[in-house]
This record gives structure tokens, C-alpha cells and sequence, in this order.
């Protein structure tokens, strides 16, 4: 049999997120590139983990999670997000937030369906939608404040679309959706029936005090909304992957039976880990921020110092920087040039745009020990001397 991939597959393409991370380690670098958050797990969550295991709750939870901790979820999305959602039928605890947007796709969308992903986008959605047969529309939002509004997002619209998606606070570009652009979302998705999709990772790492935005706990989205968060950046553990999707019962259900079919349900002890990690008391998320906002200022001024014009982010651990300073002929190859020259690696702009305007940028992450920031800085302010 010869040998035969898929056709949904073809315009996929290992991400360069990935790509320069391997190229990192094979030269020993300072990975600034993928959103890897390699600070330590909090003692709360890791302990609760353990002890779990200790216990032997190692076997299969329910496919939509342990009720613990969906009733910690119901709780944290009252005070924090405005959500009322029911522990037993709206939340799908899942292998990630990513597995939470994928069994979201798949439960709710059909091949040949549209989806609306503003850039500059986090690749793995447009990947993940690819995988599920569903065509992407792009609206490309301009910096530095990457503003939505209701013209574009209709100018963006095809007869197909079904679903827009919106990440807060973004993943490249840190913004925040304003009360305003989710009214004009809102409105929109009134207009024409579509289902909107968040993903708010991010949600509790943001600056100068602003105030995060659940879109599902505003104007009328609630009943035609897929709220997708995670507790990899909350708790630094990006690798235990666990997520979770809330959503009205009969769109959880359909998540929660996908998720079942692809995943079985998300790893059982680790579930008792982030459930003890609930009941952070409010300093814990007040700390983080407050590191996370010094670590930014470093890296904002060594990169201007580099002579690389960044963007300060309003959110998330990500900065967008522009790659002209280092005469490449596009962002690739920028951001290799960068790793020969002072071993700090970034993911290339490209990643985030389907069109040329990637070509401009580079992005770094932030969330790094402060001994490997410092020095991935200072490598950075040698290169503007
Ligand atoms: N979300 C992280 C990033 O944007 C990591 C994702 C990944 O490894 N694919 O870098």
C-alpha cells in the first residue's frame, strides 16, 4: 500500500514553536521561545498530587473529571469569572486546554464549517481546526492594540462560518478583550448564530491592574458560549495537561463525549493535585502577577536595549518584539540569526500569521527563573551595545 496521509493534513506543518525549541537545546541556548513555564509547581498542588498517588487514585475518573473538582471550578468561575455553571452537567474537566478546544471543535462543528480566529493567533488553533476539517477565517487585528470591532469582525464572515474564536489575554499579543469589543462580539454572534468559542489560559496573569473579561459572563453569550481555561500557566505545569471547557449542558455533553472517545478522561491524580490548588488563598494569584510584571519590565527593557521595539503585553507572559534591527529577510531566520549570535532563542512571527505581516516579529516568553531571565537579558542588551 502506498503510503497515505491525510488531505486535511497537508497544509500542516510541525510548529515553529517546537522547531526552535529542538534548535535550542542543540545549541545550549536560553529557550525564550515556547511558553514552557518551568517555574516550580506550587507545594499545594504538587503534594495533593502525590498523596493521590500514594492513595492509588490512579485509576480512570468519570470522562468529564472528578466532581471535587468541578465543584472547585463551579466555584472559582463564580467569584472570579461572573459564570454560574453547574458542577454536574457544564463543566468538562479535560487533557489540557488544549483537548478542551479540540473536543470542542469536534463536538460542535462539522467539516466545511468556518471559524473565525483573529491574528495574531496562537497556531495551535488554527492547526487544531485544520484537524477537525474546519476552514479558517482570518481577521488580522492591528498593533500595537490589537483593537476588534464589529465591521471587521463582519468584513471577516464567509456564508460557511459558524464560530469565532476569541483569546484573552491573547496568546502572542497579551491584549485584553474589552467590555466593548465582546458587546460588538456579541452582537455579531446575535446577527448571524454563531457559537463562540474563548480560550482564557491566561486569565489570572495580567498588568497594571486590569480587570479579566469572561465573555461568557457578558452581554446575552452565556447560552451560545464555550468557556475554555486551563491550569498549566496558573500553577506552572504545563505538562500535566489539564484543562477544562464550560459550556449550556447539551454543548458540555457533546464535549464531555468527545473527550471520552479521544482521551478517556484527563490523568486522575493530577486532578486531586489542582483541586487542593483551588483553595490558593487570594495572594497566591497576587504574587504570581506580581512576579510575572517584574520579569516583563526586564525583558521590555532589555529588548529595547537590543534595539528590538518591543510591545508591552497587557496579559499573558508573551512579548511581541519587531525583528527589523537584525537586517534577516523574514522572521525565521531572524530568530535563528538571534539564537547564533547571543543563544537566546524566540519563536518567529511567522507562527502567528497567515499572511506576511508575521515576517515583522518575534516573540519571547517571559516566564523564566529570574536567574535564566536575568541572563537571556543581559545576552539580549550586549547585542544593542
Ligand atoms: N502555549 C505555549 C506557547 O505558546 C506552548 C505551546 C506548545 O508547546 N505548543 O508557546
Amino acid at each position: 500500500m502506498s503510503m497515505s496521509i491525510s488531505k486535511r493534513l497537508h497544509e500542516l506543518a510541525q510548529s515553529d514553536i517546537r522547531a526552535m525549541t529542538r534548535r535550542c537545546m542543540e545549541v545550549g541556548g536560553i529557550n525564550l521561545g515556547q511558553g514552557i513555564c518551568d517555574l516550580p509547581t506550587p507545594p499545594l498542588v504538587r503534594d495533593a498530587a502525590i498523596q493521590a498517588i500514594l492513595d492509588r487514585k490512579s485509576i480512570y475518573s468519570p470522562c468529564e473529571g472528578i466532581l471535587r473538582l468541578r465543584q472547585a471550578i463551579s466555584t472559582k468561575l463564580e467569584r472570579d469569572n461572573g459564570i454560574a455553571a453547574d458542577p454536574r452537567s457544564e463543566i468538562v474537566v479535560t487533557t489540557g486546554s488544549a483537548a478542551a478546544f479540540a473536543c470542542t471543535l469536534h463536538a460542535l462543528l462539522d467539516p466545511g464549517d468556518g471559524l473565525v480566529i483573529p491574528q495574531p493567533h496562537y497556531g495551535y488553533h488554527v492547526n487544531a481546526a485544520r484537524v477537525a476539517g474546519v476552514e479558517v477565517h482570518s481577521l488580522v487585528l492591528n498593533e500595537p492594540e490589537y483593537l476588534l470591532d464589529a465591521d471587521s469582525l463582519r468584513a471577516s464572515l464567509r456564508p460557511n462560518t459558524r464560530a469565532i474564536l476569541l483569546c484573552t489575554p491573547g496568546n502572542p499579543s497579551g491584549h485584553m478583550l474589552r467590555r466593548e469589543e465582546i458587546e460588538c462580539v456579541a452582537e455579531v454572534a446575535r446577527e448571524r448564530d454563531l457559537l463562540v468559542i474563548t480560550d482564557e489560559i491566561y486569565e489570572y496573569i495580567r498588568y497594571e491592574g486590569r480587570e479579566h473579561l469572561s465573555p461568557a459572563a457578558l452581554a446575552d453569550l452565556g447560552p451560545r458560549t464555550v468557556t475554555i481555561m486551563g491550569l498549566s500557566k496558573t500553577f506552572s505545569i504545563t505538562g500535566w495537561r489539564l484543562g477544562y471547557a464550560v459550556a449550556p449542558p447539551a454543548m458540555a455533553e457533546a464535549i464531555a463525549l468527545v473527550h471520552d472517545v479521544f482521551y478517556i478522561c484527563a490523568p486522575t491524580p493530577l486532578q486531586y493535585g489542582v483541586t487542593a490548588g483551588f483553595a490558593s488563598p487570594p495572594d497566591f494569584f497576587e504574587e504570581m502577577r506580581a512576579d510575572y510584571a517584574s520579569k516583563r519590565e526586564r525583558l521590555f527593557g532589555a529588548l529595547s536595549t537590543a534595539g528590538l521595539d518591543p510591545i508591552q503585553p497587557e496579559g499573558a507572559y508573551y512579548m511581541l518584539a519587531r525583528s527589523a534591527a537584525l537586517n534577516c529577510s523574514n522572521s525565521k531566520e531572524a530568530a535563528f540569526s538571534l539564537l547564533e549570535r547571543c543563544g537566546v532563542a524566540s519563536v518567529p512571527g511567522a507562527a502567528f500569521y497567515s499572511g506576511p505581516q508575521g515576517e515583522d516579529w518575534l516573540r519571547f516568553c517571559f516566564a523564566k527563573e529570574d536567574a535564566d531571565l536575568d541572563e537571556a537579558c543581559a545576552r539580549l542588551e550586549r547585542l544593542g551595545a
